[in-house]
């Protein structure tokens, strides 16, 4: 299948590119290499050190005679974007190119003024060209499941079955996201509803849970092929900065009470996720929407955790809470639906003690890499 990675050389993105590449599929990378300048933005960086884009793709044709092929630019450059689509045809357009942090949306006004065009605007580009070029293009786009926030009921896969006064529906399901960032994905969403609604384009919408982890077989192979690992205050994730904070000796900063509940998965299974997706692809004017994780955990629940994984590794890793920088519920019901990608056939990966210890151990190899001073939060929700 002829399939675009676009945000191809971002964190789920490039193990994503390489394992379809490694599947057999004709894979192009669509990337503006934003998130790089991110990085020098914020003085930050990844804890495993990056190749460039192109060492990244010349390494992989290099090992396994396999092409990847790399268009840097823009999805809001709607003449690059056509360009892209009218030479290669794809038949899955894979979309993970938007800025994904919410403290980054929170920084202040321009911050989020930025990740609303960029993601908005981005992914209304993608679906106009979709429509344009190739109508029969399967949209497989990252949603989050922060889109859904944490209502007092059971969260369902993108729709749910509403009874009122009488009458019935199937509606979609209703969505309370916690930043500017989060609702990004939300106002994507509407836009594919309604452009599958209008056009006929087919879509799944990937609502993923935080990922973690960094290694797949593929990114495994070279060092020029390591994936990129953030651990700081505003892209560093839960787990990965625990980890993270755990091999230099910091404190895992939990955010206040820790009982914050969310959903997670490895990254070797979002980049099977993907693939199940695109091989499973929805029909004509379907807006299929699909939970992306496997396992739920409090903040509190992770701490302990890498806490137990760092004692076998002999280090002494302390949990300290500190004062919430977000506005959220920190006790609250959460218990979420995730039965469509198992019933295609995922086999999660599950979060055990050895998963944990094997990050650890890349922590550590790289920590002499990792600024202490871009570890604590600092951009408030207020
Ligand atoms: P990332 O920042 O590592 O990668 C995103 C990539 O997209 C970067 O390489 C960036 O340069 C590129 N990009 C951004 N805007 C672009 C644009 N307008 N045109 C072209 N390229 C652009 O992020 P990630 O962690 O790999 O996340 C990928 C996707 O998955 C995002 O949409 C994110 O919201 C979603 N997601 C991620 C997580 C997670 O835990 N990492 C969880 C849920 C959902």
């Amino acid at each position: 299948m002829r399939i675009i990675v676009a945000g191809g050389d971002g964190f789920c993105g490039w193990p994503t590119a390489l394992y379809l590449s490694e599947k057999g599929h004709e894979v192009t990378i669509v990337d503006s290499l934003v998130r790089r300048k991110i990085d020098d933005e914020l003085h930050s960086n990844s804890v495993t050190p990056i190749a460039s884009l192109q060492e990244r793709v010349d390494k992989w044709r290099e090992l396994t005679g396999k092409e990847i092929k790399v268009y840097e630019g823009d999805l809001n450059h709607y003449d690059f974007l056509s360009l892209v689509f009218k030479n290669e045809r794809p038949e899955a357009f894979v979309h993970f190119a938007e800025q994904r942090s919410a403290p980054y949306s929170m920084i202040d006004r321009e911050h989020a003024v930025y990740t609303q065009q960029n993601n908005v605007l981005g992914n209304l580009n993608v679906l106009y060209a979709i429509k344009e070029f190739e109508p029969d293009c399967h949209l497989i786009k990252l949603g989050t499941m922060g889109e859904y926030g944490q209502p007092n009921i059971d969260i369902e896969e993108g729709y749910i079955e509403i009874e009122h006064k009488g009458r019935k529906d199937t509606l979609p399901f209703p969505k309370q996201p916690g930043s500017f960032y989060h609702l990004t994905k939300v106002h994507d969403t509407h836009n594919i509803m309604f452009a599958c609604k209008i056009w006929g384009i087919r879509a799944t919408d990937l609502n993923q849970g935080v990922v973690y982890g960094l290694n797949t077989d593929e990114t495994k192979k070279d060092p020029v092929l390591a994936n990129r690992l953030d651990y700081d205050g505003v892209f560093g994730t839960a787990l990965n900065r625990f980890v993270i904070q755990s091999a230099i000796g910091h404190d895992m900063t939990v955010y206040g009470s820790g009982g914050q509940t969310r959903a997670f998965l490895n990254i070797k299974d979002t980049v099977r996720c993907v693939e199940i997706a695109a091989e499973n692809p929805a029909d004509v004017g379907e807006f299929r929407v699909f939970n992306q994780f496997t396992e739920s955990f409090s903040v509190q629940d992770l701490a302990e955790k890498t806490k137990q994984a760092a004692a076998e590794l002999d280090i002494e890793a302390n949990i300290k809470s500190i004062e919430n920088p977000r506005i959220e519920n920190e006790d609250h019901y959460y218990n979420a639906v995730n039965t469509n990608l198992i019933d295609l056939g995922l086999e999660p990966h599950l979060l055990t003690q050895d998963v944990l210890k094997e990050m650890l151990k890349e922590a550590l190899e790289h920590k002499d890499r990792i600024i202490v001073d871009n570890v604590l939060p600092k951009v408030t929700w207020k």
